[in-house]
């Protein structure tokens, strides 16, 4: 059930592998799996590739394998996301309400604000983070769509990420007290998974993701590095808030290593000055500028894993070498290059997810289903 990482055994990471298995064995249950951005410049380094080899197909393959009914992306969750972020950030600026909006995609961030910053939490958006907008979308839309019941669908996420974890069973983010995911597991338990079934990774085959639900953009790919996902609101707002088309969708001015970056974007005639932060500690600086009114930021992205998901607690151990940090960095730009559509808006699953389901974005029904709240919580 676990395995033992600490030395003295006073601390154990906590392995979810059986859970998934007993569902695939489970002939009642149609068990779908989504896979975060973050995972497919990484993955391989467990079956002995290089940091930042991208192995989207393979791990597909390897899912497919292993007995899955649907293999899906989290990026779909995250065009997803992009839709109701950057309609809620241009309702903020066109009606004067509170800015800076602040992305919400890392639940330990939440966690983080919550108890040091409860006075700040109407700040950051409302928008569920992508895996859980992704299970809530699998247990209605594609429920409904494919004739299942939703309590006999079992969603796997399959996240970067330990904090995932917890989030998945936050009473704000179920549905009648059922979740909208039902199991997370990490890169690294896939991996061991991988190899439990014995699957020759290095040999398979690749795959596509399945559909509906599988078709994804270069905006959503580019979540799992600090600053993706501020560029890819970006890239949709800009072309929303003036109706032109944006030609070069790459912000240079919006990537980098540094765990606390500010910059600033044109759009139309109206400069967005965004900041972003990876790491907890420079997510206290931004956080305490605020508190003091003095922040000069419209839009803000915070990660608490230096460098975002692509260093997330859930990969592979990089052992802080920035090294294996940027190569998983630089994969991550080159997917979205690789991409033929790169704005989130231009999906055409999820065009029609909204046409046949959820209305216009930001919507009633899109609120209902898409849109969260946070709890102040103890001090600590
Ligand atoms: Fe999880 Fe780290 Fe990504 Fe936050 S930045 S969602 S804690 S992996």
């Amino acid at each position: 059930q676990c395995v033992q990482v600490c030395p003295t055994a006073a601390l154990t990471e906590m392995f979810h592998t059986d859970k998934v298995w007993e569902a695939l064995n489970d002939p009642d249950k149609h068990v779908i799996v989504q896979t975060a951005p973050a995972i497919r410049v990484a993955l391989g380094e467990l079956f002995g590739m290089e940091a930042g080899t991208i192995v989207t197909g393979k791990m597909v393959s390897a899912l497919k394998r292993m007995g899955f009914d649907g293999v899906f992306d989290t990026d779909f969750g995250a065009d997803l996301t992009i839709m109701e972020e950057a309609s809620e950030l241009i309702y903020r600026l066109e009606n004067n309400k509170t800015l800076p909006i602040l992305t919400n995609c890392c639940p330990a961030w939440v966690k983080f604000i919550e108890h040091q910053f409860p006075e700040l939490i109407h700040v950051p958006s409302t928008c569920k983070s992508p895996h859980i907008m992704f299970g809530t979308i699998a247990k209605t839309y594609y429920a409904e769509k494919n004739k299942l019941d939703p309590d006999n669908i079992v969603v796997v996420s399959i996240m970067p990420c330990i904090a995932k974890k917890a989030e998945a069973k936050r009473p704000e983010l179920t549905k009648d007290e059922k979740n909208n995911v039902d199991i997370v597991v990490t890169t690294r338990e896939l991996g061991a998974m991988i190899k439990e079934a014995g699957i020759k990774f290095d040999a398979l085959p690749d795959s596509e993701f399945d559909s509906p639900l599988g078709e994804t953009t270069g905006a959503s790919v580019i979540f799992g590095t600090a600053g993706g996902v501020i560029e890819a609101a970006v890239r949709t707002a800009y072309e929303w808030m003036t109706g032109e088309e944006l030609e070069d969708v790459e912000f240079e001015q919006l990537r980098g290593m540094d765990g606390l970056r500010k910059a600033s974007v044109l759009i139309g005639d109206k400069e967005l000055k965004i900041g972003i932060a990876s790491g907890l500690g420079n997510a206290r600086i931004i956080l305490e500028e605020i508190r003091e009114g003095i922040s000069e930021y419209d839009a803000i992205e915070i990660m608490a894993c230096p460098g975002g998901c692509i260093g997330g607690g859930g990969q592979p151990y990089h052992h802080g070498n920035r090294e294996v940090i940027k190569k998983r960095k630089d994969a991550i730009y080159d997917e979205d290059r690789r991409k033929k559509i790169r704005k989130s808006h231009e999906n055409p699953e999820i065009i029609k997810l909204y046409e046949e389901y959820l209305g216009k974005p930001f919507g009633e029904k899109a609120h209902k289903l898409l849109h969260t709240h946070f709890e102040e919580r103890e001090r600590i």
